[in-house]
């Protein structure tokens, strides 16, 4: 169903069992004003935003006047937080529906924020202005670094208050994934029976994996390639230094894109332990915890699909047990790749791994920051600042350039790897902080200068240099759920 704007919606979630969604609506918004739209984003969904003003803009992103073809609904779904198991569902979340764009890619469109739901529990169900804004630059900065992500489309204030600790303005995020199917929502529909548990893998497969609907074993082949797919992302998390911070099942897109920035935020000095959400106390999210935490959230993944993976339970553990204990072995293997890459390293020498282990191991004793330091290295010399005097690592940079002889491309080659995978600019936790406050005061030109600059993340360049330097040592930051 094609409309002026180029909505086209096709929406196949609403012919599953009705036990997996509700059809509610958002809560009517009067006096929406419209504070960002993603135009690069539009684009590529197909769409022409050029025929609205800001106010007809903001109607649409606030769901007083929806597309033809839209029906809000709000998905159900469970969720183990910090380990312990909940029933939960969309609290604050109504899905628009699914958006072919022109080249026949399925999208979810959601709002967040748009108020309560059958499964809002003890919310509000709305969203305030600052979190929502959070999350539209992290989530386009970890696009623009390559790393598979839900989107944002646009940000509207709802001209309403939210009430937190204090009060503050309220607001409606735009997300695009490639579908809201987390590992939840099987944990979810195993709990309503076999035979909704089995429409919901057939309806992923279909809709993810089209290539596995006529395996034998489904289940069994949906949970390897899903294990695969969030191997590659959160290396991919590692290599930017980016920290969920609230991994738990529900938010873990079973699609293997970054979904739900909370409390997530980047990493400066380089540090395993690295946490920064104020919920997080036993460090359960922290920076060099997630490969295990994706290990953990994929067991949960395989014990849903037990019935479907044999009837024989015993059988059925075995079989997804074969595929689990490969984790390790995969995630290093990729992990090493991905590092000799931040190196500049090519082709593979025993003593590679060593080599990493060996920075980083300095790095974290030193207090070091993650980004300076590989994009310093990318430039071909030491790093600037006195820390790289260091003893520990002149020994260091002298085995590098030792094992960089070995490599089988040029030294131009090895450094053009080097920056394309090691950031020149990462939406540091201080700027970030700065443009948000700037912009909940009706000042946005930090945070668009600042949304502009990470659209460009691997091109070092002058204008870069007052986002590049880490903070101080004794900066203690901390982000908040922001729920
Ligand atoms: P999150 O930590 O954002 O993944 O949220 C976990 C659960 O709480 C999900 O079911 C959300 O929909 C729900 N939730 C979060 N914030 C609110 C809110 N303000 N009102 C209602 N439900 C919420
Ligand atoms: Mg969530």
């Amino acid at each position: 169903m094609m409309n002026h704007i180029g909505f086209n919606f096709d929406t196949t979630y609403i012919h599953l069992s009705n036990t997996l969604f509700t059809f509610n609506h958002p809560e009517q918004v009067r006096n929406p004003s419209l504070i960002i739209v993603n135009h690069d984003l539009s684009k590529d969904l197909g769409l022409d935003l050029s025929s609205l003003d800001d106010q007809a803009c903001a109607a649409l992103f606030a769901g007083t006047h929806p597309p033809e073809g839209v029906v809000f609904f709000s998905q159900a779904y469970s969720g183990h937080q910090f380990g312990y198991y909940s029933v939960l569902g969309d609290g604050r979340a109504h899905l628009w529906g699914e958006h072919l764009d022109p080249g026949g890619k399925r999208y979810d469109i959601q709002f967040k924020g748009s108020g309560r739901t059958p499964y809002t529990r003890g919310g509000d169900g709305k969203a305030a202005l600052s979190p929502m804004l959070r999350e539209y630059l992290i989530s386009e900065a970890m696009h623009y670094l390559g790393v598979a992500t839900t989107r944002s489309l646009a940000v509207v204030s709802t001209s309403t208050t939210v009430i937190r600790d204090e009060l503050l303005d309220g607001a409606i995020l735009t997300r695009v994934a490639s579908s809201h199917i987390r590992v939840g929502t099987f944990e979810y529909a195993k709990e309503q029976g076999i035979s909704v548990l089995s429409e919901l893998l057939d309806y992923t497969v279909a809709r993810h994996f089209p290539e596995l609907s006529q395996s034998d074993n489904k289940a069994l082949k949906l949970f390897e390639r899903v294990m695969h797919q969030h191997i590659d992302l959160v290396v991919d998390w590692m290599r930017v230094g980016f920290i969920h911070g609230v991994m738990n099942t529900d938010n873990m897109a079973i699609c293997g894109e970054t979904i739900d920035y909370g409390p997530c935020a980047f990493m400066d000095a380089y540090h395993l332990k690295t946490v920064f959400s104020s919920i997080d106390t036993e460090g359960r999210y922290a920076y060099g915890h997630q490969p295990k935490i994706v290990k953990w959230n994929l067991a949960v993944f395989a014990s849903s699909l037990l019935p479907l993976v044999d009837p024989d339970r015993v059988k059925a553990v075995q079989l997804v047990t074969n595929i689990l204990d490969q984790f390790e072995g995969a995630y290093d293997k990729k992990w090493v790749g991905m590092m000799r890459k931040k190196l500049g390293l090519s082709g593979e020498q025993q003593g590679d791994k060593g080599l990493i282990l060996d920075l980083l191991t300095w790095m974290q004793k030193n207090g070091v920051d993650y980004t300076h330091t590989f994009l310093g290295l990318s430039e071909g010399r030491k790093p600037s600042g006195v820390i790289y005097q260091d003893e520990g690592f002149s020994e260091w940079y002298t085995h590098w350039t030792t094992r960089l002889a070995l490599n089988k491309i040029s030294e131009k080659e090895s450094l053009n790897l080097m920056r394309s995978v090691n950031p020149a600019i990462i939406p540091r936790n201080a700027k970030v902080e700065f443009a948000l406050s700037a912009a909940i005061e009706g000042d946005f030109a930090p945070f668009n200068h600042l949304l502009a600059l990470l659209k460009d993340p691997y091109n070092n360049r002058s204008e870069l240099g007052p986002y590049q330097d880490p903070p101080p040592d004794s900066y203690g930051y901390q982000t908040f759920c922001g729920t």
